[in-house]
């Protein structure tokens, strides 16, 4: 079920958007409802995630957007799309800018501008890997 976990996301962490093939530790098939919290491990409720992501998320489903200070669910890659809550930011794309409060607080809790991140995707960029099509 890994695999085709890692398929449906094209081999892209569903929250940063890195590949996994570049990121330097394994990516997990990440439950989006926690176990902990009565989540499955059924392929409905799995997201492909780097180790950050999935660390940085734990055991949490909600967040606080920092612009209005409402505490939100956080980003649902099985409900939600991508592009509806982030964008790429910067004139070089280096970083995710929640534009929703969903995007916002999942941004933030997820650390989803961190440095090594930027390091990555800059990399990726020099060579036309990055952002991701
Ligand atoms: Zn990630």
């Amino acid at each position: 079920m890994r695999r085709e976990v890692a398929n449906r996301a094209k081999h892209l962490c569903e929250y940063c958007r890195i590949p996994d093939a570049f990121a330097p530790d394994a990516f997990e098939a990440e439950h989006v409802t926690p176990v902990c919290r009565g989540g499955q491990s059924l392929f409905e409720n799995l997201a492909w995630a780097c180790g950050g992501c999935n660390a940085f998320k734990s055991v949490h489903m909600t967040g606080v957007d920092p612009l209005s200070g409402l505490t939100v669910s956080f980003f649902n890659p099985r409900q939600d799309a991508w592009s509806d809550h982030f964008a790429w930011a910067g004139g070089d794309s280096l970083f995710i800018e929640g534009i929703t409060p969903v995007g916002r607080a999942t941004v933030t809790r997820l650390r989803m501008n961190r440095p090594g991140l930027r390091n990555l995707r800059l990399l990726l960029s020099s060579v036309g890997k990055h952002p991701p099509h």
